[in-house]
């Protein structure tokens, strides 16, 4: 058993990756986001760099399967900047594909293939491979397709050990799709939930927690909905709960018009600049230590030759 982290440039030891931002999108084009695509390698490239020189060591590039993703383009901008990159497999919720999308249509065992094709062969007719695989939900709701994803998710993660991403839409249904993907076998500690702090409870976050669910904390910059002092409360209530090593932070800033490199702001900067530095504040620097490097690490690994 040799655990390792699958990065677009090949497989590194786990103590390699450094600094993780868990999600992030440098390539997306979504039918939900019109007017927002990330289609650009050299601006995206740049904001890339951005991130890089804020502090981040390595970042996950959560846009899955049939979404623009450049799995290419992704290889070539964490060879420019050095930052490490692991890319994700999977599909996203229903809402982000256009209709009539054959994806759509494709039963468990082709999407579990096709899935298991990304990880071990590589993506798009590239050998860049995944590292990780996604599934995503509505907001407390599954359709048919979402649910065909969920299960090859947790059957191919419970067969690989690979670990496994899940966008819960405004951080619901996430004890429910724990519960699916442990019915395919898949372990609870293999798996981070995206966006649980669209719902800033510390008490249903420190109950996800021990099941051994990851936390994705990527909601920052968002106050429109709430300030970030309302997910540092939270964060620090969830540390001090005890469920500190399973808190990962990431911005998912993922629109053009959010990014520097394209016109906007406040790119993907933001989280080291601005965020970061107030967890330090609230939890202090061993924790920041685990959330930023020791539980990345320990989420993205797995032993992809086994
Ligand atoms: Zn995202």
């Amino acid at each position: 058993m040799s655990l390792r982290v699958r990065t677009v440039l090949g497989d590194i030891e786990p103590g390699e990756l450094g600094a993780t931002d868990y999600h992030e999108h440098l390539f997306q084009i979504s039918p939900l986001l019109r007017g927002d695509e990330l289609d650009d390698e050299s601006a995206s490239g740049r904001e890339a760099e951005h991130l890089r020189a804020a502090g981040a060591a390595a970042m996950v590039e959560a846009t899955p399967t049939g979404l623009g993703r450049r799995p290419d383009a992704v290889a070539r901008v964490s060879a420019r900047t050095g930052l490490r990159i692991v890319h994700v497999t999977g599909a996203h919720r229903e809402a982000h594909y256009a209709v009539g999308d054959p994806l759509l249509d494709e039963p468990v065992d082709a999407l579990m293939n096709r899935f298991h094709h990304d990880l071990f062969s590589g993506m798009d007719g590239t050998t860049v491979r995944a590292g990780a695989v996604k599934a995503g939900a509505g907001y407390w709701s599954l359709t048919a397709f979402e649910r065909r994803v969920l299960t090859a998710v947790g059957q191919l993660a419970a067969g690989t050990g690979a670990p496994v991403m899940v966008h819960l839409e405004h951080g619901s249904a996430g004890h429910e799709v724990l519960d699916l993907l442990a019915a395919e076998g898949c372990p609870e500690d293999q798996v981070a939930l995206a966006h649980v702090d669209r719902n800033p409870d510390p008490v249903l976050h420190r109950e996800l927690a021990a099941r051994g669910a990851y936390l994705g904390y990527d909601g920052a910059a968002r106050h429109q909905r709430w300030p970030d002092s309302v997910l540092i409360d939270c964060l620090a209530a969830v540390v001090e709960g005890g469920a500190g090593d399973r808190v990962l932070l990431g911005g998912d800033v993922a629109r053009r018009t959010r990014y520097v490199a394209y016109g906007g702001m406040p790119g993907l900067a933001y989280l080291f600049e601005r965020f970061v530095p107030r967890v330090r504040q609230a939890v202090g620097d061993a924790v920041l230590g685990s959330v930023l490097v020791a539980n990345p690490a320990r989420w993205l690994s797995w032993d992809p030759e086994q």
